[in-house]
């Protein structure tokens, strides 16, 4: 499979957005979001080479860099890009150590035509910011299709809560991880639910594609079990009656498996 390749996915433009996906580093993705003017807002730049490339190739001019978080695979890219792109602005948590604007206690942000909404998601970490502009959702590594981030920073409830908050957002969300784990998420689904209609036929789809996002809420709320712990028949499966203790369950079998 060859993740190199760099595609637009005509599925994903509305009237006025284009959506763009950059493969990077070893399973990272830096998303662009474009208008029609051809100008874009990176984010989680991890590195900056292959931005570059793909906005010099298809002429796009950055307004701005958004960042989710501060592990290194999301922002080593933001000194480079800023250095060939003069007054290039970078928003981010407040727990990011670069002199960027810190935007944590804000509920929204506008840079030019784009309105984001600043959704706080701790767990991953504890300052991880997610980002959603309509019908876009920008989640570093809190939701990842048919999965979520590791709780490093965070607590389980806090995580979980943060999950359940990218949860309430409208079915048809485009939801824009920033790595590919899908398939083996759902390895790791189909070892626990092995006769899960909806998890199996997902990954008999996706299964041989090189890139599998985005995604979209409606999806997940089928084949991601951390957005399903408060489903009662699961919860009967596991011998687990509580929502939280589910998550924790399954949260800790992925961190072994
Ligand atoms: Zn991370």
């Amino acid at each position: 499979m060859n993740r190199t390749i760099i595609s637009i996915n005509e599925n994903h433009m509305t009237s006025n957005k284009r959506l763009h996906i950059i493969p990077a580093l070893k399973d990272n993705y830096i998303w662009l979001l474009g208008n029609t003017q051809k100008q874009v807002v990176i984010i989680d730049p991890g590195e900056s080479t292959p931005v570059i490339n793909y906005m010099t190739t298809h002429q796009l001019s950055p307004i701005a860099i958004l960042l989710t978080h501060h592990h290194n695979d999301h922002i080593d890219g933001v000194i480079d890009l800023q250095k060939n792109y003069d007054n290039l602005p970078v928003f981010g948590p407040d727990e990011i150590n670069l002199p960027i604007t810190k935007i944590s206690q804000q509920k929204t942000l506008t840079i030019g035509d784009f309105t984001f909404d600043i959704i706080a998601v701790p767990g991953h970490t504890l300052g991880h910011l997610a980002y959603y502009i309509n019908p876009y959702l920008f989640c570093g590594d809190t939701l990842f299709s048919a999965g979520c981030g590791r709780v490093f920073e965070g607590t389980y409830t806090q995580m979980l809560n943060s999950l359940n908050k990218l949860k309430s957002l409208p079915d048809n969300t485009i939801v824009c991880p920033a790595h590919e784990y899908t398939l083996s998420n759902l390895k790791f689904a189909t070892h626990l639910v092995p006769n899960d209609i909806d998890i199996n036929a997902y990954y008999q789809k996706i299964a041989h594609d090189a890139i599998t996002l985005p995604t979209t809420i409606e999806i997940e709320k089928k084949v991601n079990l951390f957005f399903r712990c408060d489903d009662l028949k699961l919860q009967t499966e596991f011998k687990i009656n509580n929502e939280l203790k589910l998550f924790e369950f399954f949260r800790t079998q992925k961190n072994n498996f």
